[in-house]
């Protein structure tokens, strides 16, 4: 569900119509209902009241500030793959004691950075990083907390692109070798281990995958307990899926409710890395019709929004809703939308039966919150778009559109020349 409705033939953002924000922000431009973020946050937060527990937003999938800051307001931490996104988190306003840090390649300043701010705990997910982390930490003086991220070996039935739970998969330490890698840990100085963490894969729309990666990391659990090591974190990760079409996904009541069922006699603090889940379906990007075209086998709907500002279409071949920010076209048409771009894969819908748009309208690629603004690139030297927030009846531009000149920034003619 989302704040993004017709009012008679306009489409709004909650109480602001989306051709107010363009009229003053201009296309292509990022919009996010700052009432879904906080409805999906609080719904997480909801199914899991019944235990102890921290939803850590998932960075990466939208890293704008304000969308930090109002999932830090409603009391929520962060997951974070880089020093670049602990950056953000702290400027927002993070309790570093509610960040973790994930990622298979964490380099000697980025570990530093992340001790010296003072996070919870650092999920390593290879032999070396334990190493690595274990001499960072003793060269400053510091206690890192660690878990280990650990791949179950579950297929959690999504794009390939996006499973990361399966044995060939680059993330987290195999399930069989963990308990080794513990014993190592537990001898290593500087580490203090407090966890266990795993994340399986993106836009799951089943909870089973979940709760067998549960069944399996209970039988670590209690080899660790053997083992005299006891832990207090529990990091599920992220995943859970969101409907872009006729997907179907749990309810977050529902995963809640498979989850604590699986997990409330271990006892332990739940932590979770939602990510598209929260922010998906709290964004839209708009962009213009500029011209039609039809060609001799196709019809082609060309918009000044692209490939590099929405990825997911070229990259995954993602499905985002399209639809008319003022309805009014007569009938329908079968049609590509295509960017500007200089490549063939610039595609943001594909034969697809949308309203036959003419020169000037405006269009809203639905869904477009997760992994959008965040995959974006200057690809054809193209300033990355404007992103707006909306509350209510206000709005604010929370990221000004780039200008050209800042498109050069940092680069320099050598005097060689
Ligand atoms: C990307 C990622 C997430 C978030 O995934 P979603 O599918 O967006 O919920 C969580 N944890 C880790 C380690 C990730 O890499």
């Amino acid at each position: 569900m989302h704040h993004f409705q017709y009012k008679g033939n306009d489409l709004f953002a909650e109480e602001v119509a989306i051709k107010e924000i363009v009229a003053k922000v201009g296309t292509p431009v990022y919009i996010y209902s700052q009432a879904t973020l906080a409805r999906h946050f609080k719904a997480m937060d909801e199914a899991f009241a019944a235990v102890p527990h921290t939803i850590c937003y998932s960075v990466k999938a939208n890293s704008n500030l304000a969308v930090l800051k109002t999932f830090i307001n409603l009391g929520g931490g962060v997951d974070i793959v880089s020093g670049g996104e602990l950056f953000r988190a702290l400027k927002a306003g993070v309790d570093p004691q509610k960040v973790v840090y994930s990622g298979v390649g964490k380099k000697d300043d980025e570990i530093e950075y992340a001790l010296n701010a003072g996070i919870l705990m650092f999920n390593v997910e290879s032999e070396q990083e334990l190493d690595r982390i274990n001499e960072v930490a003793g060269r400053i003086g510091k206690k890192a907390g660690i878990a280990i991220r650990v791949n179950p070996d579950v297929d959690p039935e999504t794009h390939p692109y996006i499973t990361t739970g399966l044995k060939k998969a680059k993330f987290g330490i195999n399930i069989e070798r963990a308990l080794d890698q513990y014993k190592r840990a537990k001898a290593m100085p500087h580490l203090s281990i407090i966890g266990i963490d795993c994340h399986i894969g993106s836009q799951l729309t089943k909870v089973a995958p979940f709760v067998d990666t549960i069944k399996k990391l209970k039988r670590l659990i209690t080899g660790l307990k053997e083992m005299g090591i006891s832990i207090k974190y529990l990091d599920l990760g992220g995943g859970l899926g969101i409907q872009y079409n006729d997907e179907l996904p749990p309810l977050p009541a529902e995963y809640g409710k498979a989850i604590v069922e699986e997990t409330k006699e271990l006892g332990l603090h739940l932590l979770f890395e939602p990510g598209r889940n929260l922010v998906g379906n709290a964004g839209i990007l708009v962009g213009k019709c500029l011209f039609t075209k039809k060609g001799d086998e196709k019809n082609f709907v060309i918009v000044d929004a692209a490939m590099n500002d929405l990825a997911r279409p070229s990259l995954y071949g993602s499905f985002h809703g399209v639809q008319a920010v003022n309805n009014c076209q007569s009938g329908t048409v079968i049609a590509d939308i295509v960017g500007p771009i200089c490549e063939s894969g610039d595609f943001l819908a594909k034969d697809r039966e949308i309203p036959a748009f003419t020169q000037g309208d405006l269009i809203a690629f639905m869904s477009a919150g997760a992994y959008g603004f965040t995959m974006s690139s200057n690809y054809n030297s193209r300033p990355r778009v404007a992103e707006v927030m909306v509350k209510g009846s206000q709005f604010e531009v929370v990221r000004a559109r780039e200008t050209v000149e800042e498109l050069i920034k940092g680069e320099t003619i050598p005097a060689f020349l």
